[in-house]
């Protein structure tokens, strides 16, 4: 394992410790936060917020972007937009970061867990057929689960590390029964899908901009849609429910202070401009990665799926079982080298565990056998 380690020193150019991923300030960061900070328009409005939610609407190609704290927000606003309510049921896969289903929590819905395909390593569209052909009823134009009694609302697939799910599969899927489309897309800025951006497939797109994504404003988020109607909703909602006035405060319903402040958002505009050279230089990495792993026995490279074009934001290898998976984890990381492996299953933590799931059998093999490798914007 040896030559492992001393590939990704090569590739990185140091003997030093190489974290998994670190974020680069290489651009007009410094110049914009102190434009920000001169103006003194540091906190929740600001030219900058209008200019990023501008500039990020146009890169991928959604007509609204609303920005907000961070994606756990965005995706919290996504859920209440998409009419999910308390009792009601979200579809979601069981291999992603918690966030996705702490957001459908919070408002007191339940998550139901599909499996995913192998080779996305996002929610596969043929579990999700089989979970909703055998479940499932519609009912007056409402998706009703027939084991819970409770309407299925929405559905939320995630973009694995950047690589794109079949989204257009999914979506059809979604509208036949009548289930809101909302896409987990914190992972997958600078994806595309048969052309078409990530996130901008469902009713909703969520992006986070936390300090370990593509790009980062410390901590920040962004809602994308194509509704007039919802965005202006997203917008209200993120800025507590206020009525515009210019002295009074009115607010017509309980709202949320979940508007991204200007000054993360100086710091993400000078980040997008830089967004491109970033998705090259990890596509590059990518492969020098593949080329690499294609001469190591039992691990492989994972690539990009058909038919996408992937951020390849977290790069990640497969090994033969968990046993290898676990000697790989140790060696790289007493070695200078930090490696992480894939999420602990979501329906196998506490609150989730009496979650409904359909069979987790592709979700169990990566759990056991995914890692990520350092993926760092080399400079
Ligand atoms: C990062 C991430 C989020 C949002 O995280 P925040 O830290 O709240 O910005 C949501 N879902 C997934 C899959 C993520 O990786």
């Amino acid at each position: 394992m040896q030559n492992i380690v001393n590939f990704i020193q090569n590739t990185f150019n140091t003997k030093e410790f190489i974290p998994l991923h670190e974020p680069r300030f290489i651009g007009n960061e410094k110049k914009y936060l102190n434009d920000c900070i001169d103006s003194t328009f540091v906190s929740s409005v600001g030219k900058y917020v209008d200019q990023f939610e501008k500039e990020f609407a146009k890169k991928v190609g959604s007509k609204y972007a609303i920005a907000t704290v961070n994606g756990t927000a965005a995706l919290h606003i996504s859920l209440i937009l998409a009419n999910v309510n308390k009792d009601d049921e979200v579809i979601t896969q069981p291999l992603t970061f918690i966030a996705t289903c702490n957001a459908i929590s919070y408002i007191g819905a339940k998550p139901v867990f599909v499996d995913v395909d192998l080779d996305t390593m996002g929610l596969s569209p043929s579990s999700l057929e089989s979970f909703l052909d055998e479940n499932c009823e519609l009912i007056d134009e409402v998706c009703i689960n027939k084991t819970t009694n409770n309407i299925i609302k929405a559905c939320i697939p995630m973009h694995t590390f950047g690589h794109p799910c079949r989204i257009d599969e999914i979506k059809d899927i979604c509208d036949k029964w009548n289930i809101t489309l909302v896409e987990d897309s914190a992972e997958s800025l600078g994806s595309f899908y048969k052309e078409k951006h990530t996130g901008t497939f469902g009713k909703l797109g969520a992006f986070s901009f936390n300090g370990n994504k593509i790009i980062t404003s410390g901590g920040g988020g962004i809602i994308v849609t194509d509704d007039a109607n919802l965005a202006k909703k997203a917008k209200h909602l993120t800025t507590t429910a206020k009525v515009p006035h210019p002295f009074e405060y009115v607010h017509d319903e309980i709202g949320f202070n979940y508007r991204m402040p200007n000054l993360n958002a100086a710091l993400i505009v000078a980040q997008l401009e830089q967004l491109d050279t970033f998705c090259n230089n990890k596509k590059e990495l990518a492969l020098e990665y593949e080329s690499f792993f294609k001469d190591i026995e039992d691990i492989d490279f994972i690539k990009q799926p058909k038919n996408s074009i992937s951020n390849y934001w977290l790069q990640a290898v497969i090994l033969k079982d968990s046993k290898k998976r676990d000697e790989f984890l140790e060696y790289t990381n007493k070695n200078g080298v930090m490696t992480r492996p894939i999420w602990k299953l979501m329906n196998e933590l506490e609150m989730f565990k009496d979650s409904q799931s359909s069979e987790l059998t592709n979700s169990k093999y990566l759990e056991q056998t995914v890692v990520n490798i350092p993926s760092s914007v080399i400079l």
